[in-house]
């Protein structure tokens, strides 16, 4: 089977209604960056930064997959896909996706500060101040804030130069680490790019760009790739 990977971005559940990051009615539009991912954050200012995620964490508890990522469902039976995403919401596992790398952290996990190995999963949209790990410490969300390093960085650029297809879909390709790993790709790997705004942002010379939601765009370039495939 054919290894087709998948970079995804805030795009791609943006049709199931959790808004992107640059959207202008985003819940991000509300905060500072600085002032709610960011380890400084943190320190300064733990509250704010829990209810910033618990907001989105009940968020997400309220909404479902879309056919953007059901067509990468799909897919599997032809390839052996493997999503790399950016997103911190489970909408590419909820829809069945079977192999899935978040390189941004997940927000339905919170993990301890005084072992970052130490990760639960939380079945309740609200982490508290007070919320403790196994070994006593203050639980914090699993996500990679700004300042923080990608740890799963080289696992996904491995992802990527294994790739024999590489669609990208609903992503800006301006925040790195994550943006680069589209320059892993060997040469000659067809690159497809799925995002309304794909011919003004990001455009390289290798890419072949629809400017759909991905909603529409998926199932309609996974048909293609099936139909090629018989
Ligand atoms: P971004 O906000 O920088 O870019 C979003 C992209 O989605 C844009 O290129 C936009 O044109 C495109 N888009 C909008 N609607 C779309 C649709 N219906 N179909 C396809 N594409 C669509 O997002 P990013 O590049 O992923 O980076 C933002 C960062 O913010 C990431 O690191 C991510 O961790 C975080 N984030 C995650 C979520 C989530 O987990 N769902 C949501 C917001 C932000």
């Amino acid at each position: 089977m054919k290894k087709l990977v998948v970079l995804s971005g805030a795009g791609i559940s943006a049709e199931s209604g959790i808004s992107t990051f640059r959207d202008a009615n985003g819940l991000w539009r509300n905060y500072r960056i600085e002032e709610v991912a960011s380890p400084i954050a943190w320190r300064n200012n733990m509250e704010l930064v829990l209810e910033f995620y618990n907001i989105r964490r009940k968020q997400l508890f309220e909404v479902e997959p879309n056919a953007g990522h059901h067509a990468l469902v799909d897919l599997e039976k032809y390839f052996d896909v493997e999503i790399i995403t950016q997103n911190v919401d489970d909408l590419h596992e909820r829809a069945g996706s079977s192999n899935v790398l978040h390189l941004h952290g997940e927000l339905k996990k919170a993990r301890s500060t005084v072992d970052e190995n130490l990760v639960v999963e939380l079945k309740h949209w609200e982490l508290k101040k007070g919320d403790t790990c196994p070994k006593g410490s203050q639980l914090r969300p699993h996500i990679v804030w700004f300042g923080e390093s990608v740890n799963t960085f080289p696992q996904a650029a491995s992802r990527i130069r294994q790739a024999d297809l590489l669609i990208v879909v609903g992503t800006s390709l301006l925040v790195y680490p994550a943006a680069g790993l589209i320059d892993y790709v060997a040469a000659k790997v067809p690159v497809y790019y799925i995002d309304p705004n794909a011919e003004k942002q990001a455009y390289r010379s290798n890419m072949i760009t629809l400017a759909e939601k991905a909603g529409i765009g998926l199932p309609k370039l996974a048909s293609q790739l099936i139909k090629g495939y018989r």
